[in-house]
């Protein structure tokens, strides 16, 4: 019987897994997978993801260091650089690999190319079924992403106004081309697709390139894509891959009796920037140390649903006002892309969020206060 199963070997399965695996608890973790494996992703780490690791990253993941970003709209753009790293780039088949071996290293059994297939929940334990056998274990954490099925068993499935889709493209090019293009830059393209962006962001010998918007407002994802790449110069024919996301911000149930969802499959995405890599580690790491934290240390107190407590306490309170930043600047993006263009303390101040130094509810509050005096300049 293990204490601990874990479904989906992403950041957020590694992160609880090597958290487990540091506080004594048996532990087991799926991925169906061979490893390494792809990962739709745009790749971008920000500060605040790295800030939840307890090693550094081989420089070897390393790929552009991110100190700036540059916002475009309707032809025009505008760029700042905070003379800092806010953020760096990782092809996710090599990050998700090295996470994993963290979690190894921490004493999780990671199993891989076993894919779970069903769970039981019983009154002491919980039955994990997968395509090579069965196991019994006292709690399980799901962390198989936002295309996963067995989350559908917790929580109820979202509407088309509370995921995203996105599609993304892989272009290939010399990275001195990639450091003149974007040196040190993540390119951010608003008004793309309606309440959504397009991004491009440099990695080693490649752009990741793509686009992201409410599946309740994207028709035809393929056309817009097709035309984003064509708009900025990408001629070749590339192979488009799609991807959904929960976002961030709506009321979902998160635990079952003795069952917990983590990462993409809890929807701990922000709704505003799709950050989502940050969110999935805490998330593990939390799943990892509430349920130590019954099992071992016998705290009375202790429950399941201190999970959805910490984890809204840590970072889900934020995905609220995310979400409604989401909605008044991607639904007006030409005022906002004009306050950026007009206060750079406003950009200055925007790129701070992913840095925790600043919050979607302070700097909303922020901004209304500064536009009369934006006006009237
Ligand atoms: C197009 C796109 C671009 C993005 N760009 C960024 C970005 O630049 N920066 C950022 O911070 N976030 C980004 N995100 C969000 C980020 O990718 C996710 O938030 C993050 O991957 C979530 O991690 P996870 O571990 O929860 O899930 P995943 O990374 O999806 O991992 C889930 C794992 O579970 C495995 N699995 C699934 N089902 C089973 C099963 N039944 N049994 C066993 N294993 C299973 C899968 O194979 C997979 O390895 C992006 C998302 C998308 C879709």
């Amino acid at each position: 019987m293990y204490d601990l199963i874990i479904i989906g070997g992403g950041p957020s399965g590694s992160a609880a897994g090597r958290m487990a695996g540091q506080s004594g608890l048996k532990t087991l973790l799926l991925e169906k997978e061979k490893i390494p494996r792809d990962k739709l992703c745009g790749g971008a780490l920000s500060g605040r993801a790295l800030s939840y690791l307890d090693f550094e990253i081989s420089d070897a993941i390393h790929e552009k260091e991110i100190s700036g970003m540059r916002v475009c709209f309707a032809g025009r753009s505008i760029e700042t650089d905070k003379g800092h790293r806010m953020a760096t780039t990782v092809t996710r088949r090599h990050f998700d690999n090295y996470l994993l071996d963290k979690a190894r290293e921490a004493g999780a059994d990671v199993r891989i190319g076993e894919k779970a297939l069903d769970f039981r929940e019983g009154a002491d334990h919980v039955e994990v079924i997968t395509c090579k056998g069965s196991y019994r274990s006292q709690f399980v954490l799901i962390t198989e992403g936002a295309q996963g099925k067995l989350k559908d068993r917790i929580r109820r499935r979202d509407t088309k106004r509370e995921y995203g889709i996105s599609m993304v493209a892989t272009v290939e090019a010399d990275n001195a081309e990639i450091d003149a293009r974007l040196p040190a830059l993540l390119e951010i393209h608003l008004g793309i697709v309606h309440m959504g962006y397009g991004w491009i962001f440099p990695h080693d010998g490649y752009y990741s390139v793509g686009i992201w918007g409410p599946a309740a407002y994207i028709t035809d994802p393929r056309r817009v894509m097709k035309r984003f790449l064509r708009d900025n110069g990408f001629s070749g024919e590339y192979s488009l891959k799609g991807h959904v996301m929960s976002m961030g911000g709506i009321k979902r149930t998160l635990v079952g009796s003795r069952v917990v969802l983590g990462g993409d499959a809890a929807g701990f995405a922000d709704p505003f920037s799709g950050e989502g890599i940050a969110f999935a580690v805490r998330s593990g790491q939390i799943a990892a140390e509430v349920i130590a934290d019954i099992l071992l240390r016998r705290n009375e107190e202790s429950h399941l649903k201190e999970y959805e407590k910490r984890c809204y306490r840590e970072f889900g309170h934020t995905f609220k006002y995310a979400l409604s930043s989401s909605k008044i600047m991607n639904r007006f993006p030409r005022i906002f892309f004009n306050i950026l263009t007009r206060d750079s303390e406003a950009f200055d101040q925007f790129l701070e969020i992913p840095n925790l130094k600043k919050q979607y509810l302070s700097y909303l509050g922020w901004i209304i206060h500064r536009i009369p005096r934006l006006i009237i300049n």
